[in-house]
């Protein structure tokens, strides 16, 4: 399923203006009980998203705008990558005090933005009920 989610995201990135960016899906959890987060390559226009489990109990509505979220944050790449590379020349106090600042806007604006955003997104079935259904065709079907 994670592998339809990356593909969801490549055929509708043009609709949030990141057409020229690559999206992953990795196989790994988000930490903590986040329902997803993303972390964008250093130098490609890549960036990987990882799904938790509890994302695909949500609704359609909700995966879209939980899958807008983390695009949002795409968005940040370039000043994630500056406030990243200031980590060697501020002190520590000082880069833990900016990166703390950072993490509680980026989220506050992605967080923002997505509500608005997820609309130009068709809304996606990521969810259990579909994959069961899924399973299921796969299982009715007669075997050669
Ligand atoms: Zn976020």
């Amino acid at each position: 399923m994670r592998r339809e989610v990356a593909q969801y995201c490549n055929e509708n990135l043009h609709l949030l203006n990141l057409k020229q960016w690559v999206i992953k899906v990795s196989e790994d959890l988000p930490p903590d009980d986040a329902w997803a987060d993303v972390e964008v390559s250093e130098n490609l226009w890549e960036a990987t998203i990882r799904i938790s489990n509890d994302f695909f109990k949500e609704t359609p509505e909700s995966q879209r705008r939980i899958l807008s979220h983390e695009l949002m944050h795409v968005h940040d790449a370039g000043l994630e990558r500056f406030i990243n590379s200031l980590e060697g020349i501020l002190g520590s106090q000082t880069f833990d005090l900016l990166n703390k600042a950072w993490d509680t806007e980026t989220e506050r604006v992605a967080e923002a933005l997505s509500h608005v955003v997820c609309s130009l997104l068709p809304v996606p079935d990521f969810t259990l009920a579909k994959v069961l259904k899924k399973k299921e065709a796969g299982a009715r079907r007669p075997r050669p």
